[in-house]
Parts: C-alpha cells; structure tokens; sequence
C-alpha cells in the first residue's frame, strides 16, 4: 500500500489509479493500473514516486497504439 507518498495521476491517460510495483530485486516503480505506463525503476518507494511524480523517464504502454488518424 501507498504510505506517506502522494502519487500523482497519469501523465498519460490522466488516472488516478497508479500504484506502486514493487520488482524482484527490490527494485520499485510506479505503474498505471489504467493504461499499463509504468515510471522508471527507482530503489525505493519515495524516489519511485517522486520520478514519476516529475515524469522523469517515463514510458507509456508501448502497444503501438500511437494513432492520431482515428
Ligand atoms: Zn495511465
């Protein structure tokens, strides 16, 4: 659960619905439980959020969904 670190909405999809994943290796970032982005790994939950708290190295689900011709 999140304690203690606000987590900004998506950058991407504008959801609130982020939440923190914490990877094998203890390695932790952020995802998106909308669109599937995901923050940049960080070593700790605080700096995971912060990052993508400052979309620091963001990535967006890389579906090649990159259509603006709909
Ligand atoms: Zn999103």
């Amino acid at each position: 659960m999140i304690t203690g670190h606000k987590v900004e909405m998506c950058p991407f999809c504008r959801a609130t619905q982020a939440y923190l994943h914490i990877r094998k290796g203890s390695a932790v970032q952020v995802r998106c439980g909308r669109c599937g982005a995901e923050g940049p790994e960080a070593k700790s939950e605080s700096e995971a959020v912060e990052k993508w708290n400052k979309n620091d190295g963001m990535r967006g689900s890389k579906d090649g969904n990159r259509k603006d011709d709909e």
